[in-house]
């Protein structure tokens, strides 16, 4: 099944390409119309402020003070220029509307020629007769002399005789300068009312008089006239912030009659004709040369005043940019994409149009802004280093799971194979006990038998058999303990007792125990022990350690061998070391005969006995003392083990 799977796997990668490509297909849909929704929020968004700004105006009831519903409108970031029509005549920017200040100024008068969309005046060069410079120069002196009163009675007189001078637009430069000239007496002769009123009636022919469209000029002589009026210490408040208000509010005016002037080209009285608003409509977005305009109408302003505003269609592009491109959590990033406007002029891109493939063209829909979306085709490179990616995270994956596969396999495999031979050496082992355990009770009950019958009459040698009964019950408790103590080091159940220990001691006590056993096998035991060798451990596990080792080397050795038992300090290590000349180990079993049951050779043609325990006890024992083991063997010539303990420092406790 793993290799069906992995077969199926490759099969569906190699479509990956074409893969790809339908779904960037797809996600080139889910883009537009992503795209149409983040615009259609936008302009829901900007038109909704609009309305409210609208509502609250006529709330007002004061419609009619075009500059502050004008300015209130212009600062939605959807407006960039606005102007005021009324009776399908431009009543703004041209004409200003201070509610308090219309009649006294007589500024009702229609103005039959929207200034706003002339162009703007050349300087004109006008020669000033030689007696009006002159006469400026007097006035200047005098005012320089501070003969206030007297500089003012030449203003005014002045102003009489030049108003020829004032009909022309650089001349009403003139006029204003020598008005704020005349308000600076004012101060200075401290008649801050009058100054007050001079101001405002200044600021008011500024911002509707004959000079209006020099906008540089006229935002210098605004600013100069508040700023002198707001400098005054003893001006009520009131004034103050009126001042600052129409200076603020002036500025955008400005901006806009600027922009009104050089940008609507082509006058709109189209779109003011045409539409008839009504109550059901209020709001239309008309296009005029491929630019839209908002027609507002009834019932926010009186029936015959309509606001036409120039839209800002960069509002849009601008929401893409940071709602699309710059975000975070965008998925959109990496799109490529030009949007044109209605004229095909590229309004936006995200990259150079030349030879891209188009993937899809879009009208994005509703009114405004009107525009096309090419979606362009990722680039052939793109889309293979995409599908390449794709590649190799799925084939990393294949091989990840062919390998576990294998490895799980391979472990199920050895499991198997450990578990077969366990149940040999377990089958082994019972053979041999059985075997083992035989020998004494057959030897028991044939002596048991003997002195039963009573043939044996000689008590010497009815003696010996008992005394052999004994020794061959003797073996046999031997070998249970043995087995016995293996299960319970093997469950971990037994507890040993750490203490320092001269090595050289239980070696001593088996030897002195073993030393018949081997005279009586033919085999000579030596012993060199270095002296003081003290290790952290537990006397009765060494000393079963020792004689494990020591009967091994009894066992496996013929007659007339030597078997040498040394310890030796070696560092911060003691070695014991348990040589003999005997039959040796084969290398194929020499990592086994640690394992428990483990014995060399075939259990039918051996001919010495064991469990195949002894070693697996031995190395239990060392672990426990973080000891380590090593076996030197040749077969026909010997083995040894060597056994490194760590040193134990006299005194130290070190467990
Ligand atoms: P056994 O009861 O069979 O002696 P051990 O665990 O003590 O079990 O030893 C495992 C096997 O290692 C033995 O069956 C034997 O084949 C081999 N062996 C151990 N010590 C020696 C030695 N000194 N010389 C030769 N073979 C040895």
């Amino acid at each position: 099944p793993g290799l069906i799977l992995a077969y199926l796997s490759f099969r569906t990668v190699k479509d990956e390409r074409i893969l790809i490509e339908k779904s960037l297909e797809s996600r080139n849909g889910e883009f537009v119309d992503a795209l149409q929704g983040l615009i259609d929020k936008t302009k829901i968004e900007h038109l909704k402020y609009l309305q409210e700004e609208l509502q609250h105006a006529s709330s007002n009831a004061s419609v009619d003070n075009y500059l502050f519903l004008a300015t209130g409108l212009l600062n939605n970031p959807l407006v960039q220029s606005l102007a005021i029509f009324h009776d399908e005549e431009m009543v703004f920017p041209r004409r200003l509307l201070f509610q308090d200040t219309v009649n006294s100024f007589g500024l009702t008068g229609s103005i039959n020629s929207p200034m706003a969309l002339s162009p703007m005046p050349q300087e004109d060069s006008i020669d000033l007769p030689l007696r009006a410079q002159e006469a400026l120069a007097t006035v200047q002196s005098e005012f320089r002399a501070g003969h206030y009163p007297h500089t003012i009675r030449l203003i005014r007189a002045f102003n009489h005789a030049a108003e020829g001078l004032y009909e022309t637009r650089a001349g009403m430069l003139y006029r204003y300068g020598l008005w704020l000239l005349e308000i600076k007496c004012l101060i200075q002769m401290n008649l801050t009312e009058d100054a007050v009123i001079q101001g405002r009636e200044l600021i008011q022919a500024l911002l509707t008089g004959n000079g209006f469209s020099n906008y540089h000029q006229v935002r210098f002589y605004l600013s100069e006239t508040v700023n002198l009026l707001t400098s005054l210490e003893n001006l009520p408040r009131e004034i103050r912030d009126y001042f600052w208000s129409i200076h603020e509010k002036s500025e955008i005016f400005l901006l806009n009659a600027e922009f009104v002037s050089q940008e609507w080209k082509s006058n709109p009285e189209i779109l003011i004709r045409s539409q008839a608003l009504d109550n059901n409509t209020p709001l239309q977005i008309k296009y005029l040369e491929g630019l839209p305009y908002l027609i507002i109408g009834y019932p926010w302003l009186d029936k015959e005043t309509r606001i036409i505003a120039r839209l800002n269609e960069s509002v849009f592009t601008e929401a893409i940019e940071n709602e699309i491109l710059k975000s975070k959590k965008s998925t959109w990033k990496d799109m490529d994409f030009a949007l044109l406007n209605l004229k095909d002029q590229i309004l936006f891109t995200t990259d150079s149009l030349s030879d891209r493939k188009i993937a899809k063209e879009a009208l994005l829909s509703g009114d405004l802004p009107a525009w096309k979306l090419i979606v362009f085709k990722k680039k052939d490179s793109e889309v293979i280093a995409l599908s390449r990616r794709k590649l190799t995270l799925l084939y990393t994956l294949l091989g990840f799971s062919l390998a576990a596969l294998l490895i799980g396999s391979f472990s199920v495999f050895q499991g198997l194979k450990n578990e077969r031979y366990m149940v040999k050496m377990k089958t082994n082992f019972l053979s041999a006990v059985s075997h083992e355990l035989k020998t004494p009770l057959t030897a028991i009950r044939m002596f048991a038998e003997i002195l039963e019958s009573g043939r044996q009459t000689q008590e010497d040698k009815r003696k010996k058999y008992a005394h052999l009964i004994g020794e061959e019950s003797m073996r046999l408790q031997g070998m249970i303990e043995g087995i016995l103590n293996f299960t319970r080091l093997d469950e971990k159940k037994r507890t040993l007792n750490f203490s320092a220990i001269d090595l050289a001691d239980p070696v001593k006590e088996v030897a002195g125990l073993m030393s018949g056993a081997f005279e009586k096998a033919g085999i000579k035991l030596e012993l060199q022990l270095e002296k003081a060798s003290y290790i952290n451990g537990d006397f009765d596990a060494l000393r079963s350690v020792i004689q494990n080792l020591l009967e091994n080397a009894l066992k496996y050795s013929p007659t007339l061998t030597t078997v040498k038992v040394f310890i030796e300090k070696q560092g911060e290590k003691i070695c014991l070391r348990v040589q003999d000349q005997g039959i040796g180990i084969a290398p194929s079993d020499l990592k086994h005969i640690f394992e428990k049951f483990y014995r060399a050779g075939d259990e039918m043609t051996r001919n010495t006995k064991g469990s195949g325990l002894g070693l697996a006890i031995v190395k239990q024992i060392l672990d426990t003392h973080h000891a380590q083991i090593k076996v030197n063997s040749k077969v026909g010539e010997g083995t040894e083990m060597i056994i490194h303990f760590p040193k134990k420092e006299q005194g130290g406790e070190n467990a």
